[in-house]
């Protein structure tokens, strides 16, 4: 199926054959507790409700189109993921999937150290009190300035990504007079997504040093030799979204034979190794993540015995779940706008969002759920296509889905596991607003994340 967008006129082609999307779920007023944020519910009036507070008063109160987070779910999973890695591990949150100063202030509270891979990111985290040690800066091309502000932060660990960052780090500490912590990002070969992977020698991507041809071991090799630097352990990322821990087992295989390769060459035990992120979550009933208690088992069990067998000390681990903590814990609130049934084919309901929104939906095909949550109804259920109201032809914010054929402007849906990659990769296209992020608890909403304004849109148009 092609992803690109179409210009213009309809996509002939692209009629999907009967059969391809799942059958209507029983009963469409069901709001399944797999894809929505743990106090999701609906009231005595058929009306969702998060946090004890209904989306119509939400919607009043803050407009739409809106994300809303439940915060007693996301440090209920951050918590998860920190109690099943326990005290010998470290679990930092990705904050590309959704950063802003409450959740940083959350992630601390709960025991959370946090990946960081811009400038930005960075004085996020730094403004909100994190601890610079317990922060992690990522990236494929930090520039000079983020490098220099990231050694001078004093962060835990810089996860360095090519040859040419090794000598830069290393010249950008000493010359601070700093011994910078840090770890190497390795491609394994290795590529994870959801229920497959595919193990190669290369991985053709711009993310790490390759394992392949003695790279990575260079790439040691090199750094050991700089004063500026002090190497702690491997870093390894295969993937997003994955259910299938087979991947993380090759890997892990992996990396555990390059410690054994440093151990035998340097006559040092690296302590650390890092696993990445990239676990999945539920955006539609269809989807059965795994739980943190369990991804934590399966990855011990795994680096234990590969250290076993290499005869090595098993050494400190750390993940960087991203998704996995904030994805399920926001929904997108949308009002109903035009409604356009297209004869034999499905009925298109626009939004007053879409692409500038959620972009994932066109980025990567990305599978969404939906549900009418400002009533119940007892229609028949309709095959509708939920759109946005930007200027092309695959601004598409759920691909395929049903909702009750009495559906009628003014009605208000939302848009399940939005917490993850929606507001972090949300733009101003059509000079639309970016919308809030809403954070609700026991009974109280507050605003984290204001929506934009079209002030904000001109100051920064300089005229
Ligand atoms: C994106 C990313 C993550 C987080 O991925 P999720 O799919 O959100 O868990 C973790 N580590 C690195 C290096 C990443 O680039």
């Amino acid at each position: 199926m092609s992803r690109s967008a179409h210009p213009a006129g309809p996509r002939h082609a692209d009629v999907l054959p009967e059969g391809h999307y799942s059958a209507p779920p029983a009963d469409l007023n069901v709001l399944d507790p797999k894809v929505w944020a743990q106090t999701v519910t609906r009231d005595g009036q058929g009306v969702a409700t998060v946090g004890g507070i209904d989306v119509k008063t939400l919607a009043e109160q803050f407009g739409t189109p809106a994300y809303f987070l439940d915060e007693a779910d996301f440090r209920a999973r951050a918590r998860a993921w920190r109690t099943a890695f326990g005290p010998d591990a470290d679990v930092f949150y990705a904050g590309k999937a959704f950063l802003s100063r409450a959740v940083v202030r959350w992630l601390h509270e709960e025991g959370l150290n946090l990946d960081v891979c811009s400038g930005g990111e960075l004085a996020t985290a730094l403004a909100a009190g994190m601890p610079a040690e317990r922060i992690a800066f990522h990236g494929n091309n930090k520039s000079t300035e983020e490098i220099t502000r990231a050694v001078e932060s004093g962060v835990g660990r810089i996860v360095l990504d090519s040859f040419q960052e090794i000598v830069r780090v290393a010249h950008i500490a000493s010359s601070l007079g700093r011994r910078q912590r840090v770890q190497i990002r390795v491609t394994v070969g290795v590529e994870a997504h959801t229920h497959e992977f595919i193990a190669t020698a290369h991985e053709d991507q711009k993310f790490g040093i390759p394992l392949a041809d003695g790279q990575a071991a260079e790439a040691v090799r090199r750094a050991l030799q700089l004063d500026g630097l002090e190497v702690i352990g491997i870093h390894s990322h295969i993937g997003s979204q994955i259910f299938d821990m087979s991947g993380f087992e090759v890997a892990a295989h992996r990396v555990v034979g390059l410690l054994k390769d440093i151990r035998d060459e340097h006559g040092i035990e690296l302590p650390e190794i890092d696993l990445g992120g990239g676990l999945g979550i539920a955006y539609t009933s269809d989807d059965d993540p795994r739980e943190p208690h369990e991804i934590a088992k399966a990855l011990n069990e795994i680096v234990s015995r590969e250290c076993d067998a290499a005869r090595l000390r098993t050494p400190r681990i750390s993940v960087e779940p991203g998704r996995a903590i904030v994805g399920p814990t926001a929904f997108t609130l949308y009002e109903v706008g035009t409604i356009k049934p297209l004869d034999g084919l499905r009925t298109y309901v626009s939004v007053d969002g879409g692409m500038s929104d959620n972009i994932r939906t066109a980025l990567y095909d990305a599978e969404y759920s939906v549900a009418l949550v400002s009533r119940t109804s007892d229609a028949e259920p309709m095959l509708v296509r939920v759109v946005g109201k930007h200027c092309e032809s695959g601004d598409i914010v759920v691909k395929d889905a049903f909702l009750p054929a009495d559906l009628a402007p003014g009605d208000l849906i939302a848009v399940p596991a939005t917490g993850a990659y929606c507001r972090s990769m949300a733009s101003n296209y059509n000079h639309a607003l970016r919308p809030p992020v809403v954070a609700v608890n026991e009974g109280e909403a507050r605003v984290i994340v204001r929506r934009e304004t079209e002030e904000d849109l001109l100051r920064l148009d300089v005229g």
